[in-house]
């Protein structure tokens, strides 16, 4: 099993992609640390999943700074070390450009984008401490979206965040390669989840999503686990810094598939 003996932190890892993220890396031998402010989710998650492997749940909101802290400090408690970090946790708010409030920015920002710096940098200072002592580097994904580029009407923050989150794997792969810690990336497309119940159960706004896919169909959670799971592995050892966008080749807005 390719994640054998790794131990994972999985932010927004009681739903939609993060858990598919949790179960798929459970079954390629990882122990897990679910973090998510969903305690229910959590919870059922944990037990659903622990027959498999090791798995736990952390409530944290990794916004904010003390949580992320509390998470690092469990998981080590739990785990020993933190091979792997995965940065999935992630909201949209929709509004106007002209009717978007400061909060509702700020918010975005911080559950989208913040919280990859936090629990990255936190992650990262342990790793780094780690390979001091002989441990082999460990690995990092972000998830971002096909609206790190793209942008959609009525989703400030979120695109913006996106972009943000695409940049700052750039950027962390950089500043981590001299450790041998690898940054990456994901970039959905439209994945069948909570997130994506508005565009699902709109037959038009479905349609039109997919006249842009040109696999013709809306993609399913594993499909992003396994990218991510080939990311955090020793397989993609001399892939750092890449968004690897998983779209069914979704095209930009003026693209029609005949
Ligand atoms: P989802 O809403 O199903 O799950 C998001 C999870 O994040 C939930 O468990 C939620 O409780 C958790 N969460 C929210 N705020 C949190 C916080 N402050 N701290 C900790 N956990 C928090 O969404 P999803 O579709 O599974 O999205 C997962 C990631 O994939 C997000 O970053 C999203 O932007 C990205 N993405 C999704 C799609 C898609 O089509 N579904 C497309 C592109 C990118």
């Amino acid at each position: 099993m390719r994640l054998d003996g790794r131990t994972a932190i999985v932010t927004g890892g009681a739903n939609g992609i993060g858990l598919a993220i949790v179960r798929r890396l459970v079954t390629d031998g990882a122990r897990v640390m679910i973090a998510d402010i969903d305690e229910a989710a959590g919870a059922a998650a944990v037990e659903a999943i622990s027959g498999d492997g090791e798995v736990r749940f952390t409530a944290a909101d990794v916004s904010e700074r003390l949580d992320v802290h509390n998470l690092v400090a469990r998981t080590i408690d739990a785990f020993g070390s933190i091979n792997a970090l995965v940065n999935n946790a992630g909201i949209v708010h929709a509004a106007d450009f002209l009717d978007l409030t400061e909060a509702d920015f700020d918010r975005v920002m911080n559950v989208n984008l913040k919280s990859a710096f936090l629990c990255g940098q936190a992650v990262a200072r342990h790793m780094v401490e780690r390979i001091g002592e002989g441990d082999e580097p460990g690995s990092i994904v972000n998830m971002s979206s096909i609206n790190d580029t793209l942008a959609i009407a009525n989703q400030v923050p979120y695109s913006v965040s996106k972009g943000g989150v695409s940049q700052l794997t750039g950027v962390m792969a950089l500043s981590l390669a001299q450790h041998g810690i690898r940054v990456n990336a994901v970039g959905p497309g439209s994945i069948m989840t909570d997130m994506l119940a508005s565009v699902a159960d709109n037959p038009e706004l479905r349609t039109r999503v997919l006249s842009r896919t040109p696999l013709g169909r809306i993609g399913d959670p594993s499909e992003i686990a396994a990218v991510t799971a080939f990311l955090l592995s020793s397989e993609a050892s001399y892939v750092t810094g890449q968004t690897i966008y998983a779209d069914g080749g979704r095209m930009p807005l003026n693209y029609t598939v005949p």
